[in-house]
């Protein structure tokens, strides 16, 4: 099987690659286990100015790797440039932090002294996602390599040119061998690396399909998972809110990266008083939107990431209209060779349509209605999905209230929801379990080990 990058914008090949042989996956194995005897003993100053060092690679090309992004995946240059600043800064955060999240944490007890270390695991096999393929590589490899794991990384098909660059980052910024490896492999082969005694845990950000599966074998093996799956998050709209405010930011929520991220706002919902007006202020602003070539910073936005999740979506919207949602705007694909999609919103959703089951994941808005707060945090939760949401209020008491009563692992009030290297980010129920970043995401593959002294 040959791994290709495809350039969504004009469906193009623009390169293709051999898969990794299975004498080359043993190769990385052994790397990795030599690499993770090594790395676990280098001192954590000399970790963090490597970890430094990466940021700065990272920086000093920033144009080059922004610019493979935008061929492989489709997100504008603007969104691209910004993803490696983020990796950038979220380097830094963990190479400043590690020292403080790994500190000894003594406990209380009656006797002598008693504490906890945190050590490393070993080889951490991670399986990545193509929507922010910089961002969810690292927000992994950073707190993971700081804290003395090392990482194999199999990324998603469709964009080996970033997974290869990559590993090229640690390689430049003088990682040692064995620190960061990247196997340009179709999902198949991760069934014997997750076996292999080697791979001490796993991560997979991705469909609800593949945590399923990717869970279900390392618990064959007992090994350690973190799942980062879909999302469906609400943006609770109250009537007290600023809606030129929350209209506009309903717009960047949703918009995101073509709409193709797990934490984008999916399910819009409104409260019966201010139902028309939002929606007439939410569709103007999708209006406007420039779609084009990613790679002008005049566009918004570029095309979708690939031509099968483009034709996907619409199909979801159309079972949608023939389950008796309504059409505001869009609803179609352009006239073009690429992968491109009409911003588009959806609005009067019954519970049954997959504008309101699924997820969602591309540039359509679904827009529900609430007659009163308690109906909208009932809507709220009639998901399978629990990773993010968002409520918009001028009453910041009342917005705190509703945050703490939506089932999600992160709720934003007045703001909209973003990952942030200093605060957790996971979900409940099908959006996964575990959590990345902050220092709980650091804690997820450590053997927090109690040590008592008498
Ligand atoms: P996907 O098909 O699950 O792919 C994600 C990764 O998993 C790819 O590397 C893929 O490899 C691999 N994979 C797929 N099936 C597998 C299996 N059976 N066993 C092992 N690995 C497997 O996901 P997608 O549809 O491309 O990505 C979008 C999904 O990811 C959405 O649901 C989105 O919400 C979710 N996501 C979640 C987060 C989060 O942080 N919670 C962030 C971003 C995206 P191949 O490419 O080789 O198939």
């Amino acid at each position: 099987m040959s791994i290709q990058s495809v350039n969504p914008f004009n469906n193009e090949i623009i390169r293709q690659f051999h898969e990794a042989t299975d004498t080359d996956i043993q190769a990385a194995l052994e790397a990795s286990e030599e690499g993770f005897r090594h790395w676990k003993q280098v001192p954590l100053q000399e970790r963090s100015s490597l970890m430094m060092a990466a940021a700065q690679v990272m920086e000093d090309d920033l144009e080059h790797y922004a610019h493979l992004m935008t061929l492989e995946m489709g997100k504008t240059l603007r969104e691209a440039r910004a993803e490696i600043e983020k990796c950038a800064a979220c380097c830094r955060y963990y190479a400043t932090h590690a020292e403080a999240f790994l500190k000894d944490k003594v406990l209380d007890v009656s006797q002598g002294k008693a504490f906890i270390s945190y050590e490393p695991l070993g080889p951490v096999l991670a399986i990545m996602p193509w929507n922010f393929p910089f961002w969810q590589v690292i927000r992994f490899a950073a707190p993971n390599l700081m804290a003395g794991n090392v990482g194999i990384l199999k990324h998603a098909s469709s964009v080996p040119q970033v997974a290869l660059a990559l590993e090229e980052i640690f390689r430049k910024a003088g990682f040692p061998d064995g620190a960061f490896l990247s196997l340009l492999i179709g999902n198949k082969k991760t069934e014997k690396l997750i076996a292999h005694p080697t791979i001490r845990a796993v991560t997979l950000t991705g469909s609800e399909r593949a945590g399923s599966s990717v869970a279900a074998r390392a618990g064959k093996y007992i090994k350690k998972t973190v799942l980062e799956l879909g999302g469906s998050d609400p943006f609770v709209v109250l009537e007290d809110a600023d809606l030129d405010k929350a209209a506009e930011w309903a717009v960047k929520s949703r918009m995101i990266n073509m709409g193709q991220s797990c934490i984008a706002a999916k399910r819009f919902i409104v409260l019966d008083k201010v139902y028309d007006d939002f929606i007439n202020r939410f569709r103007s602003r999708m209006e406007a939107l420039k779609i084009g070539d990613p790679q002008d910073d005049d566009m918004d936005h570029g095309p979708m990431a690939r031509e099968d999740l483009a034709e996907g979506l619409l199909e979801q919207v159309q079972k949608s209209l023939k389950k008796g949602a309504t059409l505001v705007t869009g609803g179609d694909r352009p006239n073009s060779n690429g992968a491109f999609f009409t911003p588009t919103i959806l609005a009067d959703i019954p519970k049954n349509a997959p504008a309101f089951k699924e997820e969602l994941f591309g540039p359509v808005a679904s827009v529900i209605r609430a007659m009163d707060e308690a109906e909208a945090i009932d809507l709220a939760n009639s998901s399978v999905y629990g990773l993010g949401g968002s409520v918009w209020s001028r009453d910041l008491e009342r917005g705190q209230a509703i945050a703490r009563q939506i089932q999600s692992g992160a709720v934003y009030v007045n703001k909209m929801m973003a990952s942030d290297p200093a605060v957790p980010f996971g979900g409940i129920k099908l959006s996964g379990y575990g959590r990345e970043l902050s220092y709980l995401g650091m804690h997820e593959f450590l053997n927090q080990k109690t040590i008592w002294v008498q």
